[in-house]
């Protein structure tokens, strides 16, 4: 059986969330080289990443969900679904959640301090329909 690769990450998390939405469409996935990865992680970039594949038939529609992941489409419904936030400016329901780069300085001089790591929470969204930038406190 010959499979394809549809998608390679640097994290094996990530690859096991893409796999996690192709299952859910129907779309039987395979992840490789995840063990090596997990084991090195500073091999990642030498092994090309953990690869995410499918079967040659399934590869056009798995590079249309993999778009629809990535393009944050699947997260929009989520919004919709949860609290109906919709742009200030222009009632627009997509977005793109990313942290201030003050967050993530502010997250870094924490890991130099005190040696662990603090998640971030959603600083800001963008819409994607109009850039309107706005904080994420709906
Ligand atoms: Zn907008």
């Amino acid at each position: 059986m010959t499979i394809v690769t549809v998608g390679a990450f640097d994290d094996p998390i990530q690859a096991h969330i893409a796999k996690g939405r192709l299952l859910t469409e129907g779309i039987s996935a395979y992840i490789a080289d995840e063990h090596y990865i997990w084991a090195n992680w500073s091999m990642s970039h030498a092994l090309g990443g953990v690869k995410l594949r499918v079967s040659p038939d399934d590869k056009n529609k798995a590079t249309s969900v993999l778009g629809k992941l990535y393009d944050g489409s699947y997260e929009s419904y989520l919004s919709e679904e949860e609290n109906e936030i919709a742009c200030a400016n222009c009632n627009g329901l997509v977005f793109v959640t990313f942290n201030t780069w003050r967050a993530k300085l502010s997250q870094i001089a924490v890991y130099l301090c005190f040696g662990f790591i603090i998640r971030l929470r959603n600083g800001k969204k963008k819409c994607k329909e109009c850039g309107g930038v706005f904080k994420n406190d709906a």
